[in-house]
């Protein structure tokens, strides 16, 4: 029996995570579950999944819990705050963390999780693109045991052989890492007319249901760009040794191509809940209730190059990866303020990636060399993006 922590627990992982969990209860028990703001869905969970605790992370919202908990008869404590959320990462009964928050504001519970030495599903790419080597770091010292749950870093792991060392592909005779991506809704649309996409049309993603923000992120392929550095991390992997690759379908979930010519891919339906249950249950195998992989109903299997002028906020991400970790937080930073805005109405599709490079631009480099610093950075990148929307598109 696994005790499981879901941090984001009312996200679109979150969700995906306790229905597979909720399929073996004889494998795993909910430890505790974590949401920003969403009570009524936290609830509900809390009344399926019978938790220890419920955490909401909006501290003003905490009254409001604790009624809403005695209305529907929940028995679960319920914490509220940051505090409480690397509270129940990090607790000794806890086994394995899912680390499903969006965004930086995961970075200090998935931490907590990882030198903890806690079993860390990671869907928060982000916390490990802000935080790079002193994350992997962490995990060495603690002796974490880290499983990829973006897909394509799920399908890499599936990928790679079972002695892989950290970091030595050369010794596993690899040649490359093929990142897939599946190009996102305007992969086809004509460029010229970028300037005119609406909210509606960017938050609808062709293969994949998943939150707004990495549905943005996929419209712009910032998140192929932020899967980018976060491959160079999970598998000790240089900016050289990764290609993207479109493939539209989303069936290949990403491949590893060997020095003898071989290619390793990982297929199957779109659904999370493949990674998630693999995670969940390595090296074991687990029904996730997904669909199995139907080849009569594939009618078109294909690949492209991606072009840097239709997803510029990709080049913009792999050159943050080669400049390093302060190009890389910041470019995090910016890009969340920047897509934030984009969801408000105020900036523009195309502005994403401007506002991101121009934030870049107006920053000299400096050394980041702990998590204080990493989060100053997180900061002064956040604010220097607003100065940027606001000065440059005056709102
Ligand atoms: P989502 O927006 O659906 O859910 C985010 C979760 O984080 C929610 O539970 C929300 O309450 C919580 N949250 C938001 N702001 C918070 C804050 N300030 N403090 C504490 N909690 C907060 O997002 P998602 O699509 O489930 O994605 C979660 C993470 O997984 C992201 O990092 C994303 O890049 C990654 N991921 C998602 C998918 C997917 O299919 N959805 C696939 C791969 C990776
Ligand atoms: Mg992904």
């Amino acid at each position: 029996m696994q005790t499981v922590t879901v941090l984001g627990a009312t996200g679109s992982i979150g969700c995906n995570t306790l229905d597979v969990i909720c399929r073996h209860p004889e494998k795993y028990r909910v430890f505790a579950i974590t949401g920003n703001a969403q009570l009524d869905l936290l609830m509900e969970q809390a009344q399926k999944c019978a938790p220890r605790y419920v955490v909401v992370a909006d501290e003003g919202q905490y009254q409001n819990a604790c009624d809403l908990a005695q209305q529907r008869g929940v028995d679960a404590e319920i914490l509220c705050g940051a505090r409480a959320l690397e509270e129940v990462a990090s607790a000794p009964e806890v086994d394995a963390v899912m680390a499903a928050i969006v965004g930086a504001a995961g970075l200090l519970p998935t931490l907590a999780a990882v030198k903890a030495g806690k079993r860390v599903l990671l869907a928060n790419k982000e916390a490990l693109v802000m935080s790079g080597q002193l994350f992997i770091d962490a995990a060495n010292q603690s002796g974490a045991h880290i499983l990829p749950i973006d897909s394509e870093h799920n399908a890499i792991f599936q990928c790679l052989p079972a002695d892989y060392r950290y970091g030595d592909l050369a010794a596993s005779g690899i040649r490359k890492i093929l990142l897939t991506g599946s190009g996102g809704p305007f992969r086809a649309r004509p460029i010229d007319t970028f300037e005119g996409i609406t909210i509606e049309e960017a938050s609808t993603h062709p293969n994949w249901s998943m939150g707004r923000k990495i549905t943005i992120d996929s419209a712009t392929m910032m998140n192929k760009g932020l899967e980018f550095i976060e491959a160079c991390w999970l598998f000790g992997a240089g900016a050289d040794d990764i290609d993207v690759v479109i493939h539209p379908q989303s069936i290949i979930h990403s491949m590893v191509q060997y020095v003898d010519g071989s290619v390793i891919a990982q297929m199957g339906n779109p659904d999370m809940r493949t990674p998630i249950a693999y995670g969940l249950a390595h090296p074991a195998r687990i029904d996730a209730g997904v669909k199995p992989l139907d080849f009569s109903d594939i009618s078109n299997f294909s690949f492209e190059t991606p072009c840097y002028v239709r997803y510029p906020n990709l080049k913009l991400a792999i050159e943050a990866c080669r400049e390093g970790q302060c190009a890389t937080t910041r470019l995090n930073a910016a890009n969340e303020v920047a897509v934030a805005c984009f969801l408000e109405g105020k900036i523009g599709f195309n502005d994403i990636a401007l506002v991101n490079e121009a934030t870049l631009n107006a920053m000299p480099v400096v050394n980041v060399n702990s998590i204080q610093q990493i989060l100053e950075q997180d900061a002064l990148a956040r604010t220097k993006a607003n100065d940027i929307i606001r000065g440059k598109f005056q709102c």
